[in-house]
């Protein structure tokens, strides 16, 4: 009698799930686990919102597990305290994981295969939500990619589906008599007050969810994805960064589908978009994973160590300024439209979120790690690869990063890419009457029409938080110090 555990962490799925197709194989009995040890993920323990959709994403694996005549088991605690007490208890001989790009996760996983070898488990490693298997890609130097376009390049030409992905097991082996599991609701990952009505309103976590969204991305948005993509007004991308971060679907089930809808409907529609600008992107998410696992330090410090020396804000200085940025009073429309869909949705749109880091680390000075920290706990899709490499990004310190000295305007921004300022009005309802051409600088509008837009600066929506020329000019003063 084999008895076989798969510990789900970041991969909530049934289908095309290495760890469990490997899980499967001779095994009489299985056993589904979850441990929740957010301890062993510090500094990055999940965020609220992150534990939001966990809680969903576990309930709706449950469901489909037990549709299978199996369930999940949940447990809480140490890791290795959790897994030897299978091993003991249930005499589990083999254990199956998909790898995680987090640096803590990494260590624990090490020293866990390490413990388990010793008592004679059997540990096997897979990757459930990477584009790449195997070998890390490398540039003729035998060095690590840095640069995101040589990288993208190279994940062409080796070729990117390998393997055609896998459907649901239709059934699974049993669970061991008598397996014991705590309660959903004792892991208590649900906000104790009711901040997440917009959650539900938005979000079906889960692997249906996902599935669900990448078809209406196929059936609504793909051809249109190059043009709309930057545009924070149109449901313009496939809103899939939770399902993907939690592993309800994975790339490689991404880029089937974008292959069989090029195949069938793109050549029927014979317009717009074969996906190629969507696969790009994900990219951009594999070359997030691939730089952690490479510069494991790069969730805390710096990919240019040229900024170990910058002068950011002090703290203590700057605490009003990044309560009014976290709540998303700025007084620049733009950035609070952005910050209120993040509070009410758990999710903002990337060209929003590019616009809003501009201004907390250029404009204001304050270190792109505060920023960071506030996107963790309220992103649905806080992911520490993508999380880091974004902020860094945007702050000008990270690898490939847009130069320091480019500074978003986010006036122009918003004029650009919200030209109707239909997203504007929406999240900044205060403001919604100002005209068109006002809507972006509303402290640029004359004292009449203000008026008659029923708005008084400073009392029905606040005075801009920066002068954004003088703040500018004191960014590229700081960037000189250091250059
Ligand atoms: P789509 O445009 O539909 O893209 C498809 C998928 O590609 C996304 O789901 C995502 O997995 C990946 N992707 C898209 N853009 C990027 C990008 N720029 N970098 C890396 N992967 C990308 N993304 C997260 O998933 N988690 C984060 O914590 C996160 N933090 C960010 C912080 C900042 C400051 C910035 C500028 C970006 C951040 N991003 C993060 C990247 C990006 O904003 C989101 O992935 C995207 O907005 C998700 O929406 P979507 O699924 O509709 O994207």
């Amino acid at each position: 009698m084999t008895t076989t555990l798969i510990w789900f962490r970041r991969d909530l799925r049934l289908s095309d799930n290495p760890a469990l197709q490997a899980a499967l194989k001779d095994a009489n009995q299985l056993i589904p686990l979850f441990i929740q040890s957010p301890g062993e993920e510090a500094p990055w323990q999940p965020g609220a919102a992150s534990n939001w959709w966990l809680h969903h994403s576990l309930a709706a694996l449950d469901d489909s597990l037990r549709h299978r005549q199996s369930r999940l088991v949940l447990a809480q605690g140490d890791s290795l305290t959790v897994l030897k007490r299978f091993v003991e208890q249930a005499r589990v001989s083999r254990i199956c994981w998909n790898r995680l790009p987090d640096p803590a996760c990494r260590q624990r996983d090490q020293a866990l295969r390490e413990a388990l070898a010793e008592m004679g488990v059997s540990v096997e490693e897979h990757d459930a939500n990477r584009l790449i298997q195997g070998e890390p890609l490398k540039t003729g130097g035998g060095t690590p990619y840095r640069v995101f376009t040589p990288f993208w390049k190279a994940l062409q030409a080796q070729g990117l589906l390998i393997g055609r992905p896998k459907g649901i097991p239709k059934t699974l082996p049993p669970l061991p008599d008598r397996t014991a599991s705590v309660s959903l609701d004792s892991l208590q990952l649900l906000p104790k007050i009711g901040w997440d009505q917009g959650f539900y309103d938005t979000w079906k976590p889960g692997e249906a969810g996902a599935r669900d969204r990448f078809k209406q991305f196929l059936k609504r948005v793909i051809e249109d994805y190059p043009e709309w993509r930057d545009r924070p007004d149109l449901l313009g991308t496939s809103r899939l960064s939770a399902h993907l971060h939690f592993g309800e679907i994975g790339p490689r089930q991404l880029l089937q589908g974008i292959a069989t809808h090029r195949d069938a409907v793109h050549g029927r529609r014979g317009r717009g978009s074969d996906g190629t600008e969507y696969l790009r992107q994900l990219a951009w998410r594999e070359f997030s994973a691939y730089l952690l696992e490479h510069f494991p330090h790069t969730d805390q410090a710096p990919f240019d160590p040229r900024f170990e020396n910058f002068s950011w804000a002090n703290p203590a200085q700057s605490r009003e300024q990044l309560q009014r940025w976290q709540q998303g009073q700025t007084g620049i429309p733009i950035v609070d439209a952005g910050m209120r869909e993040l509070w009410h949705t758990g999710w903002m749109h990337n060209r929003v979120r590019m616009i809003a880091a501009s201004l907390l680390t250029k404009n204001l000075g304050i270190h792109w790690l505060e920023g960071a920290r506030w996107f963790w706990d309220t992103l649905v899709d806080a992911d520490l690869a993508n999380n880091s490499m974004g902020w860094q990004w945007c702050a000008g310190c990270g690898a490939d990063a847009a130069p320091y000295f480019r500074i978003f305007n986010p006036v122009r921004q918003g004029v650009r890419f919200d030209p109707q300022g239909e997203y504007i009005r929406y999240w900044v309802p205060e403001i919604a009457a100002l005209p068109d051409k006002m809507l972006n600088a509303p402290w640029e509008a004359d004292s009449k029409l203000l008026g008659q837009a029923g708005i008084r600066l400073g009392r029905d929506y606040p005075e801009p938080i920066a002068d954004l020329a003088a703040t500018r000019h004191s960014a590229l003063e700081r960037w000189d110090r250091i250059k």
